[in-house]
């Protein structure tokens, strides 16, 4: 099985020689860099992404942060009457992983075999490791060269968006008005921080940055962080019978009784967690820890709140320290605001899955999105797949045909909301 330099093979599909284009490109994001974008080389993508929409013929802009909007009209002549589609992309790729230069190859007619990856062959694909390869026997996978990640998250997006854009230019099948919208930094949390709401104008919209083929992603954790601090009290340790409290003891005990089996690396699917992540104190007089809570469900988060409200009380009880605790929601599981919005959002994209042949498959974020916010903020956005697997990793991996699947999804989905969006029941 040929493993070829991408770049190189001349009749690849335009969604991944987009995607080819897009990858080769770094755009990096940075968590220690204060500006936005956190690093200059992602408005290289940017630049390139609004000169590309300009050359459509589109409305687009580029702003001093790096977003791209553009907007592609509607076929409708009542298009008003069916809400404003937002589709939305991060050009940033992830700090985890080098991020540059990415050599992107292709491995034509997957067999289902180990593969070692040509620039570090202790690199490999391997089923064993990452099952999902196993689905993928005849697919052409793409991989970087394995020195770097693939960067599918979210070049794939950002090549599905703009081949969408393309294809529309000469499409008259109904369709609401989109807005398409490029963010940075998402990698490093930071994706809407200057979105401009006012410009992007989406009633309801999507994240394409989801991973295989026929994952919607409309839940993630409700989530807070609670600090407990602990006060003690200090004393010559030679004289301090009864007197000293020693608040590294306190804390230690109280963290120690957090559940072991409801922690990050004992849970998955829809199972919550405790994770004590920080100890910001940890001396005799002062200790504290900050503890992030994850759940999907309220009453879950409820009870993990009062488990760390009654360990502070036992601890106060028990060595009359002073404990004290500090508990402040991070994000809400989004579906709430989904569904108090706009429901169809999950629903058709099942819908524009089904049409094209795919078995719609309603996944868990075990994390927040960009989407969660803007869901928030009264946008309905769920994420949508990909096609890629084993984001931020140097095995990262998308396939040629899952990238085209999801294009031809993304197609169908703007499709069914101009042939049905026009009827919101709620
Ligand atoms: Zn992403």
């Amino acid at each position: 099985m040929p493993s070829v330099r991408a770049a190189t093979i001349p009749n690849l599909p335009p969604v991944v020689r987009r995607f080819v284009q897009y990858v080769q490109i770094d755009t990096q994001s940075d968590p220690d860099a204060e500006t936005t974008p956190s690093t200059k080389k992602q408005l290289d993508l940017s630049r390139l992404l609004f000169s590309q929409l300009e050359d459509l013929g589109l409305d687009a802009h580029l702003d001093e942060h790096g977003y791209v909007y553009a907007t592609i009209p509607s076929t409708l002549d009542d298009g008003a009457a069916i809400p404003t589609l937002g589709l939305v992309a991060h050009v940033d790729t992830s700090p985890d992983e080098p991020g540059g230069p990415v050599q992107p190859f292709i491995h034509t007619d997957y067999q289902g075999d180990v593969i070692a990856l040509p620039g570090d062959p202790s690199v490999t694909l391997d089923p064993d490791r990452q099952p999902a390869l196993s689905d993928h026997v005849g697919h052409d996978l793409i991989t970087s060269d394995g020195t770097t990640l693939l960067g599918s998250d979210d070049k794939a997006g950002v090549a599905v968006l703009m081949q969408l854009a393309e294809m529309l230019t000469d499409d008259d099948t109904p369709r609401p008005e989109i807005r398409l919208l490029f963010t940075v930094d998402e990698e490093i949390g930071r994706g809407v921080d200057k979105l401009d709401r006012e410009r992007f104008g989406a009633d309801v919209a999507y994240t394409v940055d989801g991973g295989g083929v026929g994952g919607i992603y409309a839940e993630t954790f409700n989530a807070a962080e609670a600090v407990v601090t602990v006060e003690g009290v200090t004393v010559h340790p030679g004289y301090a019978k009864d007197i000293m409290v020693n608040a590294v003891r306190v804390l230690a005990e109280l963290i120690a009784a957090l559940p072991a089996d409801e922690g990050p690396a004992t849970t998955e699917d829809r199972a919550g967690y405790f994770y004590p992540h920080k100890i910001t104190h940890g001396e005799t007089g002062r200790a504290a820890v900050k503890i992030l809570l994850r759940d999907f469900e309220d009453d879950g988060m409820a009870r993990r709140k009062a488990l760390v409200q009654r360990l502070a009380d036992e601890a106060v009880e028990r060595h009359s320290a002073r404990v004290s605790v500090e508990i402040n929601d991070s994000y809400q599981n989004m579906l709430r605001y989904i569904e108090a919005s706009d429901p169809r959002t999950v629903s058709f994209a099942e819908a524009a899955a089904r049409a094209i042949g795919i078995e719609p498959e309603r996944r868990l974020v075990r994390g927040g999105t960009d989407g969660a916010r803007l869901s928030e903020q009264g946008i309905p956005t769920p994420n949508l797949f990909t096609g890629g697997h084993d984001f931020h990793s140097r095995f990262e991996w998308n396939t040629v045909q899952n990238l085209q699947t999801s294009l031809d999804f993304v197609r169908a989905l703007v499709r069914h909301w101009g042939e049905h969006g026009a009827a919101q029941s709620s």
